[in-house]
């Protein structure tokens, strides 16, 4: 039997990720589960799948999760330091779904095991992408990407010399907004910018894929875990979200990755890896879906993209800097406390101060990772404040 666990067990990755592994029930058991606010639903998914563990990160809401979970022989526990013991509970294979920084210490954990950690968690990699490398390879951990594009080129990089690539180029949606103008992007809200065209998701990565910061994210990522150049690397709205990604070798060949807009085929792929093995996804139809479309991404509406590049350049802790910030002023957008452009700007001047302050030059540890992330939302606040 595999062990596995699962950061993140009551989001959209998670609740992913456990319908594919009770599809086997056979062949896997559940370490641990983790979860947030959603105290009924992970209690159900701790039940259902037999879990050993079920972890909340919030304290106070331990005996809630005691509750639920009475009678059911499934261990319950609370807070951050609960969430890491859970990442230190021996696991062949984890999953790293939480949303935001949060994941990033979890995640380290697991990886000091040595075993597999399947990152859908892409603020871990924006903001200590170094660290997070070192330290699978200190161990002798595997990192495999869950990030549909980044899973892509993953796949399109097996039997590949990484030095032959030319360049890797990830789709882009282009989310809710894509046809607005930059006038009416002013006014709109979270509820129009929390439904997305074509993926299911949560609600944080959705408003992210709106503005472009998800794409931004994804740059970052590609970098960090591919090692490959920022110039090397380009976005493209691709509206139909059938092709994931491409990469491209220097005998001018292009290997393209498509498949459904269905979450399970990246999350499969990770868990089955180096196998392939059937996966519930919906198969495409060419005749059907007729034409593909492409167009540049716009990058005067979308400031996001632009600031991706300026993070890579800048390196060090500017990747926490920004995610951070980037958080912070989203947390703002769904509080109605900024615009939806205002995040950029936010994310824009909190660059520009930190750096300004030299913040990023020491060597990365989680630590120093979080001290970046707080001084970044600090900056916002303050922003924010004087704005109010
Ligand atoms: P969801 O919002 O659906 O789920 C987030 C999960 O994190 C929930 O289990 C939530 O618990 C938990 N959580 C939130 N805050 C904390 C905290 N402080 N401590 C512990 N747990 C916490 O997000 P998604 O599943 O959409 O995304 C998860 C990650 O995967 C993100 O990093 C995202 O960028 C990435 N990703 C997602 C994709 C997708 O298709 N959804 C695609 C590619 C990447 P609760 O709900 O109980 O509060
Ligand atoms: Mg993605």
């Amino acid at each position: 039997m595999r062990r596995v666990t699962v950061f993140g067990a009551t989001g959209s990755i998670g609740g992913n990720t456990l319908d594919l592994i009770a599809r086997a029930p056979d062949e896997y058991h559940v370490v641990a589960l983790t979860g947030g606010r959603n105290i009924d639903r992970l209690a159900a998914l701790a039940r259902a799948h037999r879990a050993e563990l079920a972890v909340t990160g919030h304290p106070e809401l331990l005996d809630d999760l005691r509750g639920a979970l009475a009678g059911s022989g499934v261990e319950a526990a609370a807070g951050e330091a609960a969430l890491l013991d859970a990442a230190a509970r021996p696991a062949d294979w984890t999953m790293s779904a939480i949303v935001g920084i949060a994941g990033l210490a979890p995640g380290l954990k697991a990886l000091e095991q040595g075993g597999t950690l399947a990152l859908a968690n892409k603020e871990s990699l924006v903001a200590a992408g170094p660290l997070l490398l070192e330290t699978a390879r200190r161990h002798g951990a595997t990192i495999l990407p869950v990030d549909s594009e980044h899973s892509a080129v993953f796949q399109a990089l097996v039997g590949e010399d990484i030095e032959a690539v030319e360049r890797v180029i990830i789709t882009a949606s282009g989310g809710a907004f894509r046809d607005l103008d930059a006038r009416d992007l002013a006014r709109v809200t979270p509820e129009q910018a929390s439904s997305h065209p074509n993926w299911d998701m949560g609600q944080r990565i959705t408003i992210d894929s709106a503005s472009l910061f998800n794409k931004a994210l994804e740059l970052i990522e590609t970098h960090e875990f591919f090692g490959i150049a920022p110039e090397r690397i380009e976005a493209i709205v691709h509206p139909e979200s059938l092709i994931h990604a491409l990469v491209g070798f220097n005998d001018g060949a292009l290997m393209a990755h498509l498949g459904p807009p269905d979450m399970r085929h990246a999350i499969g792929y990770a868990l089955h890896w180096p196998e392939r093995r059937h996966l519930p996804v919906e198969r495409l139809d060419f005749a059907a879906i007729g034409a593909m479309t492409f167009r540049a991404p716009d990058e005067a509406k979308y400031p996001a993209l632009r600031i991706a590049r300026e993070v890579m350049k800048a390196g060090g802790h500017a990747g926490a800097v920004m995610n951070g910030a980037k958080e912070r002023a989203l947390d703002a957008f769904i509080a109605r406390e900024c615009s939806f452009l205002e995040m950029a700007e936010l994310v824009d001047r909190t660059l520009d101060k930190l750096t300004a302050e030299s913040l990023g030059k020491d060597t990365m540890t989680l630590d120093s990772v979080q001290h970046a992330d707080r001084r970044a939302r600090q900056v916002v606040e303050d922003a924010l404040d004087l704005t109010a």
